[in-house]
């Protein structure tokens, strides 16, 4: 994430305006928050946008097809009005026609304000939705990738975990793992889980003096009698307490 603060002015002589912009790149295209500062002394966002949408567009080289504009107007209640929902903090997204000008440049005009919920404005920010920019109508999801934490772009491979979990592995993640972190520490513990039993066969062997499988055997008179000693495997010194 990128952020810093564009001035600019509508015309020459006019006042010096701010605008805190934060630029969030994601695999799947660019967000960029137009935030008006409380203490702006000149033009509004709203009122330059489709300028300073131009002026960021070409300073930070951004694909207008793959960049989401919205514009952001934080809590900004003046004293005795704090129930007046006017001054509530806003996100919209922007849209433009960008077209070419004289001088090969893509140009923003005929913006469009769409009103976002602060949950889909920050779903958006953080990668988790991605809207397209030439149809703003609908948001589409953007799992995270379960190993490598990457937002999969709605256009990308995107594979079920082979653990049945539910999750989602990015391509390159699945090349080198059908699992996620989780499941694939699941599929690794289960040699331990099978310990108790091979050991307790062992100890049965130990014990009886024949496997456990041979337990009906023609053969289990024979062992059963040629059983003699009642220590536990590894006590038998422990008649040392005689001693005492
Ligand atoms: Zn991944
Ligand atoms: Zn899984």
């Amino acid at each position: 994430m990128r952020v810093y603060t564009l001035y600019h002015r509508p015309h020459r002589g006019a006042t010096l305006a701010a605008c805190h912009v934060g630029i969030h790149t994601h695999p799947h295209g660019t967000v960029v928050v137009l935030t008006e500062p409380g203490d702006n002394p000149g033009i509004s966002v709203t009122n330059a946008v489709e300028q300073i949408a131009a002026q960021v567009a070409m300073m930070d080289e951004l694909d207008p097809a793959a960049t989401v504009w919205i514009e952001h107007y934080p809590n900004r209640h003046p004293p005795g009005l704090e129930d007046d929902s006017t001054f509530d903090e806003t996100y919209d997204l922007v849209s433009f026609s960008w077209e070419m000008d004289g001088t090969g440049r893509l140009v923003p005009s005929r913006p469009v304000w769409k009103r976002l919920d602060a949950e889909t404005a920050y779903r958006l920010m953080i990668g988790e939705v991605w809207i397209d920019p030439a149809n703003a109508e609908a948001t589409v999801l953007c799992p995270r990738c379960a190993v490598c934490g990457a937002s999969i772009s709605p256009d990308e491979v995107r594979t079920p975990c082979a653990g049945g979990c539910g999750a989602v592995l990015c391509f390159y993640c699945a090349i080198s793992g059908p699992r996620c972190l989780g499941c694939a520490a699941e599929l690794d513990r289960q040699p331990d889980e099978e310990l108790p039993d091979a050991w307790l066969e062992a100890a049965y062997e130990d014990r009886h003096g024949y496997p456990d499988d041979e337990r009906d055997s023609p053969f289990e008179e024979q062992y059963e009698n040629s059983y003699v000693d009642d220590y536990p495997p590894g006590l038998d010194d422990a008649c040392d307490i005689d001693d005492w």
